[in-house]
Parts: structure tokens; sequence; C-alpha cells
């Protein structure tokens, strides 16, 4: 789902897409300046191998996901540290957002539950 981003107003856009065995919904809303809301919930499962005994196992995901999308270069002039992600063709697909979201989680430090409950 390709979003053009100067189509996005204050009337929040929503989104769905899917990936395997998650689902990422939410909505798109114009901010300011050139920034877009994004507010989603990224919920399903993935497999991955635990960084402990480096088994695969099912990751259950239910996360609440928010940031901001800029259209263009941005400048943070105010210094709020935000969570910003660039768009420099004034577009965003909604999938390549959901994978990066995806690489993130994969990155982070995940044990399963055997390794969990034996610590
Ligand atoms: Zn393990």
């Amino acid at each position: 789902m390709k979003v053009i981003l100067r189509r996005v107003k204050k009337t929040p856009l929503d989104f769905e897409v899917k990936s395997d065995e998650i689902t990422f919904k939410g909505y798109l809303q114009y901010h300011s300046g050139k920034l877009i809301l994004l507010q989603a919930n990224l919920k399903g499962s993935l497999f991955k191998s635990c960084d402990i005994c480096a088994e695969e196992f099912k990751l259950l995901l239910d996360e609440d996901i928010e940031f901001y999308i800029s259209d263009g270069v941005y400048e943070d002039e105010n210094n709020i540290e935000l969570d910003v992600v660039e768009s420099l063709d004034g577009s965003v697909e909604i999938e390549e957002l959901l994978n990066s979201e995806i690489e993130l989680i994969r990155s982070d430090y995940h044990s399963c539950d055997e390794c969990k409950h034996s610590n």
C-alpha cells in the first residue's frame, strides 16, 4: 500500500497490511510542518532463533508503534527529539515500514520460553 504523503490530512487515514503471520494496522495523520504521525499496532508472531540456545521459537508480538514520517529531509529546528523516518520521494510504502519494524524486532534480544524460565 503506497501512500502519497501530501494527501494525508488531519482526518486519520487507516491502513492495514499483512506480512506472513503479522498484521500491521493503524493510521496516518497530518501533524505539522512536514511531519505525518503514524500510529499502529503490530500483532502476530514470527519465528526467530533464541539468543541463548539458538533454537527456533515462535515469538508472539503485540506492540504499539508510534513515529513520524517526514515528507523530505527532516530538520529538528526545535530540538524536540522525535522518532522520524524520512521519505525523500513524497510517499511511503506501508509494507516497507512493516518490514523495517520486523527487522528491528528480529535484531532485538529474545530468548525462548525455556531459557526465560531457567533463569
Ligand atoms: Zn532458548
